[in-house]
């Protein structure tokens, strides 16, 4: 899930090394080096296309990511399928994080391939409580949330519905069984090569990115995309936690770790190098955001007021949602630094004010 964060620092110059806006064919695997292929799958959402990677692997191969649980990816997977490689030589798929364009398909492929599901405990664990929440434990609760941040009703039952559309049935969603949890600093052999676990938090809560040495190269998931800047949001689950400290503290890890030349290869849009600078703009674009809040809050405001400080453009239902989680990330990086309150009005709407 990816978005429509403002940008302000200057874009930096980034190198493509297949082309800007250049991708293979759906269904077609790319070599983008040795023994690394790129595939491309469409979406059947907003953001309408998703890179996943097949390595290599002896005589078989390793996945990396699994498209979103819908027909038009499964089509894909069965070209693939076709000619490429066959599902019995697929070895381990790993999964970067839950967001369902990364994990949809997993246990598809897993059953398929007859293969295990390597993906940190972190993300299963929050996958896991958002497939047997309770429905109406969940509805009530995101409905309370809505209404704090000050929306008017017709918006909180809206809000409400999109919130709970990630339920899946049950025979489509990855059971515990199927998978190996893998963390920070794991190394993972793939073809003889190692391949380190580099986590990221703040996008979702225990990201699992690869980086190769010997190749210089990291897949890289959505922690560094090119020219979208993801999703940092507070929602029910974590209300009152901040998850923008954690992203921007990922970024700055991923700024030092990797060198400015190594290539990239993100969940969306293009392979690219430049990461160092792509990091920094991130880091600057948000510390913007909070400048912005810094200023508006003198008198107490609600949530929305807040958003339309940030974001004051006009927004469809699901991109308002987006950037009311993404405004709360920012209000609560305040709150956890004690640069701002927040108290409830008298009409249970959350006002902050600064300390
Ligand atoms: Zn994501």
């Amino acid at each position: 899930m990816n978005n429509l964060s403002t940008e302000f620092a200057p874009r930096p110059t980034l190198d493509y090394p297949f082309g800007k806006r250049w991708s293979p064919e759906h269904g077609d695997p790319f070599e983008v080096i040795d023994g690394v292929y790129w595939l491309r799958v469409p979406l059947p959402i907003a953001l309408d296309h998703i890179n996943l990677w097949i390595l290599r692997d002896g005589d078989g191969w390793t996945l990396v990511d699994s498209g979103y649980d819908a027909q038009i990816c499964k089509d894909v997977w069965e070209q693939v399928f076709d000619g490429f490689l066959t599902p019995s030589s697929v070895n381990k798929i790993i999964i970067t994080h839950f967001h369902p364009d990364h994990i949809g398909l997993a246990s598809w492929l897993a059953l398929r391939c007859q293969c295990p599901i390597l993906i940190s405990e972190g993300e299963y664990r929050h996958y896991e409580s958002i497939i047997k929440r309770d429905a109406d434990a969940f509805a009530s609760e995101a409905s309370a949330f809505v209404r704090e941040m000050g929306y008017a009703p017709d918006m909180v039952d809206k809000f409400v519905m999109f919130m709970a559309s990630g339920d899946k049935p049950k025979e489509s969603r990855v059971q515990e069984e199927m998978c190996q949890f893998i963390k920070e600093h794991d190394d993972i052999d793939i073809d003889g090569r190692t391949w380190t676990v580099i986590s990221g938090n703040g996008h979702s809560p225990e990201h699992s990115c690869l980086y190769n040495e010997e190749l210089d190269t990291m897949i890289a998931g959505d922690q560094s995309i090119a020219r979208i800047s993801s999703n940092v949001s507070v929602f029910p689950s974590n209300r009152h936690q901040d998850p923008l400290g954690d992203w921007l503290t990922s970024c700055e890890k991923l700024r030092d770790r990797l060198s400015p030349d190594t290539l990239m290869l993100p969940a969306h849009q293009e392979p690219f190098r430049g990461n160092t600078a792509r990091m920094q703009q991130m880091i600057d674009d948000h510390h913007a955001q909070l400048n912005r809040l810094r200023l508006a809050i003198g008198a107490p405001i609600s949530t929305v007021e807040a958003r339309a400080v940030l974001f004051d453009r006009e927004l469809n239902v699901i991109e308002t949602l987006l950037a009311t989680g993404e405004t709360l990330a920012h209000l609560n990086y305040l709150v956890h630094r004690k640069e701002i309150s927040m108290e409830y009005d008298y009409q249970g709407v959350a006002r902050y004010s600064a300390c």
